[in-house]
């Protein structure tokens, strides 16, 4: 399973992106590419909800520059799926929704 970045970097697999947590009022994580000089950077999000101090998993997308490409290379059918795979891997794999938690509570005091 390989998608790639228009940058030019492959992404085997989910673990490879980098997170971002930096929008803690917007609830949103940034999924980064691998490549520390894309010209990219930001390839999509992840957007969660806070409950009873719980983040709760709310949307996730790649943004359409990142997708457009892999369709490009890959074909409708198999792009999508390989992303739709790499999102649902991420959010249930290398998400760290505990600590999720703990940034609200300390941004909280
Ligand atoms: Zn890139």
């Amino acid at each position: 399973m390989t998608v790639q970045c228009p940058c030019g970097r492959y992404i085997e697999n989910a673990s490879e992106f980098k997170l971002l947590f930096l929008k803690k009022e917007q609830n949103e994580i940034d999924i980064l590419c691998p490549n520390e000089n894309c010209y990219i950077r930001e390839l999509g999000y992840i957007k969660f909800e806070v409950k009873e101090g719980k983040p709760k998993f709310k949307e996730a997308s790649f943004y359409p520059p990142f997708v457009t490409w892999n369709v490009t290379q890959l074909g409708k059918d198999e792009a999508q799926r390989q992303l739709k795979q790499m999102l649902k891997d991420l959010i249930t794999k290398y998400v760290d929704w505990d600590r999720l938690v703990l940034a609200e509570q300390t941004q909280q005091k």
